[in-house]
């Protein structure tokens, strides 16, 4: 049987195209291309403003900084998620207060956030995961969504969206909620520029201040020669800023993958539905309880164990990779790792929704690449590992 790998960027678009058209210009960093990429994406996404950054870490980093979050602070962030989303808030020494998520969404919903609230009323931020692309619940009709909870209780959010590219919630792009978003390009997410991020608002104060962080806190007035009435090697710095930037090589292949976004999802989505469709009804395998289809990024395609726990799950995954089936885990929750049990008050009990989805969940491959073929091979072995005899008595 042929490898399939867990993930595979697709890069058939005007990548190569615009990548030379920076090679040949004479300009490799951020310049002209990297507007062009911040342009089309807040068009895009529906946002006021949109700024290319380094990675989506940086990007949280710098939204973590210009709301002004300090060593004195206290943050919500999901446990189920990567460390960079609780890691920035370390970079400026405030607290993260992880939580549990949902056993079904593995997102924050308004229940989980209530009751972080009222267990610590004076934490006024938090960081938003949206798990595999399905948004957590932002606004509802029958009960308080998550932003209304936010702002009755002068809560800030900062959206983790590496993995919600495109996701929507209520016909509405994730990116242009408040108050700030981030975005990845890492090479496995769901459009990739090798490495980068974008950082999306519509508060113009917040935009502000990332703009002038992201490059070295120089004053983009004095910077920028062709507005300004100084001389063009003249320029003023007015903070400690950070090296951010995204440059224009990585930003040309931005720009052809952002053209592609929309059949990129759906080719994910496709391989999702062959998923349901072929796993349905196995009594050893749990398909993921979704929303709406058509609103998922689908980053990530999680089955559950039904049979077993821990042991069974990473036999399992092992098997796969035997016949040359990559899959992944999404994720060992934060409150397992031993730099957050050091500096975090977590125990164990208090996660109970975040260790069940660990000890059973098994991410598939899901990504354009992948043929009609190729998901039947892997659920062929799926089927054939959970129900063998071997496999249950293990
Ligand atoms: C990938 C990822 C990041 C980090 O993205 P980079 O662009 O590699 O910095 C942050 N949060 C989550 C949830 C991710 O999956």
């Amino acid at each position: 049987m042929a490898e399939i790998p867990y993930f595979r960027y697709k890069l058939t678009g005007n990548e190569l195209k615009y990548l030379t058209e920076v090679l040949e210009s004479g300009w490799l960093t951020t310049g002209r291309m990297a507007q062009v990429f911040e342009k089309n994406f807040a068009d895009y996404i529906g946002c006021k403003y949109a700024l290319a950054v380094s990675s989506c870490t940086a990007a949280l980093h710098l939204a973590v900084e210009a709301l002004n979050i300090s060593h004195q602070d206290c943050v919500f962030v999901p446990t189920m998620t990567f460390t960079a989303t609780a890691e920035v808030l370390r970079y400026v020494g405030a607290q993260p207060i992880l939580l549990d998520v949902d056993r079904n969404s593995r997102n924050i919903t308004p229940a989980i956030l209530q009751e972080a609230i009222n267990n610590n009323p004076s934490t006024k931020h938090l960081m938003l995961v949206h798990f595999g692309g399905q948004a957590a619940c932002l606004n509802d009709t029958d009960r308080e969504g998550i932003i209304s909870l936010c702002r009755r209780n002068g809560i800030k959010i900062i959206h983790d969206a590496a993995h919600a590219l495109p996701s929507k919630h209520g016909g509405k792009l994730i990116g242009s909620f408040p108050d700030v978003s981030c975005f990845s390009f890492y090479a496995n997410k769901t459009i990739t520029t090798a490495e980068g991020g974008m950082l999306t608002t519509d508060d113009h104060e917040i935009y502000e201040r990332v703009k002038l962080m992201r490059l070295h806190g120089i004053d983009r007035d004095s910077w920028d020669r062709f507005t300004s009435v100084k001389p063009k090697w003249e320029y003023d710095i007015v903070a400690a800023g950070f090296k951010y930037n995204l440059p224009d090589v990585l930003a040309a292949i931005g720009v052809a993958q952002l053209e592609q976004i929309d059949s990129l999802r759906a080719a994910r989505q496709n391989v999702a539905q062959m998923y349901i469709d072929r796993l349905h009804g196995q009594s050893q395998i749990r398909l993921p309880n979704l929303t709406n289809n058509e609103d998922h990024a689908w980053h990530i395609f999680q089955i559950e164990l039904l049979t077993d726990t821990k042991l069974k799950k990473n036999e399992l995954i092992n098997e796969l990779s035997d016949v040359g089936i990559g899959c992944s885990v999404h994720y060992k929750p934060l409150h397992k790792m031993t730099y957050y049990k050091k500096i975090c008050e977590c125990p164990e009990n208090n996660y109970s929704n975040a260790n069940e989805i660990w000890d059973v969940s098994i991410s598939l491959p899901i990504h354009p690449h992948l043929s009609e073929h190729d998901v039947e091979q892997i659920c062929k072995v799926l089927i054939n590992k959970t129900n063998s005899h071997s496999y249950l008595a293990a």
